[in-house]
């Protein structure tokens, strides 16, 4: 991805980064996707009826830059004002609008290792300086964590977080959100899969915006909606540097439809906190080390800890998981949830493979 030396033109900042590397999406027939925590089952039929009920002529006209309604039906659901609320596309969008916002040059970032890599290379191409705290070795928050991001303007950490699944304690992080000088931008793109959230820290602290995705809990990867919760003076803020027409006609009309779903919702994510469980308690079993996960993915490490070998066969029996390099987190594998089908087959493969 590196640019091309005999283009001499780029930001220096830009020639040097290699880029994000967003999961596979591979094209092979008959595999078993469980490599970027995509949602096991399809979206709300709701979904499907607001999709065929479309009106096409209305495709001439620009959508809603503001994307008003959809505001409205995710703060009725969460219990806000529209005004609390942005939409992106993506929540990957509402990182790069925070990130707009609130770093650059001078202003630095904050941010946890390992953990959703995306926020180091967008502040790269911000120009702004990342301080990086290194999780201990079962991939929790050191204690000294409010003193090594003390000087950084934004502080981003994931809510449960990923690759790891488990989460920063939330009286550490609301303790954190009240002595912080700066923004706390909370990613909570696998909140619905978790015990608790931190919405009622919008209500606390002035300085707090937490992140939402449809891309994992609502099955709506492909569609491309986030948004965030925050006050509003934030939001006014973030609404100045957001492209203009950033959520497409189509997603806005489906997103509302998925939103007011919550009964949907809620079924589904159960079916899949029900298999996570299972599936963790089967590997426990078979001597996997397992870090517990509130999100709807688990990182596992292999009785052997070489999680590159166990990647590998996986991925020579069809089934894709995610691997990353790394001293401690190259030991371990992670695994989004699939069906109960699909998770069988993975647990009849991985007992056979480690002969248990
Ligand atoms: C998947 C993911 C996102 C991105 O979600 P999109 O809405 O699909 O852009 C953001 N943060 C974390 C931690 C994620 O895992």
């Amino acid at each position: 991805m590196s640019s091309n030396k005999n283009i001499p033109y780029f930001r220096p900042e830009i020639a040097d980064m290699e880029g994000y590397a967003p999961g596979e999406q591979p094209k092979l027939k008959n595999i078993i996707k469980l490599n970027t925590n995509e949602n096991a089952y399809p979206p709300s039929p709701n979904v499907a009826k607001a999709y065929k009920a479309l009106n096409l002529d209305l495709k001439r006209f620009y959508p809603d830059p503001l994307a008003n309604n959809l505001r409205a039906a995710i703060a009725k659901v969460y219990g806000f004002k529209t005004e609390n609320i942005i939409a992106g596309n993506g929540s990957d969008d509402i990182l790069t609008m925070t990130i707009r916002c609130f770093s650059d040059k001078t202003l630095k970032i904050a941010c946890i290792a390992p953990s959703y890599s995306l926020y180091q290379e967008l502040a790269k191409i911000q120009n702004a300086k990342c301080i990086v705290v290194k999780l201990d070795k079962d991939f929790k928050v050191p204690s000294d964590l409010a003193k090594q991001i003390s000087g950084a303007n934004l502080f981003m950490i994931p809510r449960p977080n990923s690759p790891t699944g488990n989460s920063i304690p939330k009286t550490m992080l609301a303790k954190i959100c009240k002595t912080f000088k700066g923004i706390v931008l909370i990613d909570e793109a696998y909140a619905d899969f978790a015990e608790d959230n931190c919405l009622d820290f919008v209500k606390k602290f002035n300085n707090v915006i937490i992140s939402r995705t449809m891309s994992k809990s609502y099955a709506m990867a492909g569609m491309r909606l986030g948004y965030a919760i925050s006050n509003p003076e934030i939001i006014q803020g973030m609404m100045k540097v957001k492209d203009s027409y950033n959520v497409n006609r189509v997603t806005q009309a489906l997103a509302i439809a998925a939103i007011k779903d919550q009964k949907y919702l809620k079924k589904t994510v159960s079916m899949i906190q029900k298999t996570r469980e299972a599936t963790s308690a089967r590997l426990k079993e078979m001597n996997f080390k397992i870090i517990p996960s509130e999100a709807n993915f688990i990182l596992v490490s292999p009785p052997d800890k070489d999680g590159e070998k166990y990647f590998k066969f996986l991925r020579s029996k069809n089934i894709v998981t995610r691997y990353f390099p790394g001293s401690v987190i190259g030991s371990f594998v992670r695994i989004s949830i699939g069906t109960d089908k699909e998770m069988d087959k993975l647990l009849k493969l991985t007992a056979r493979f480690y002969g248990c």
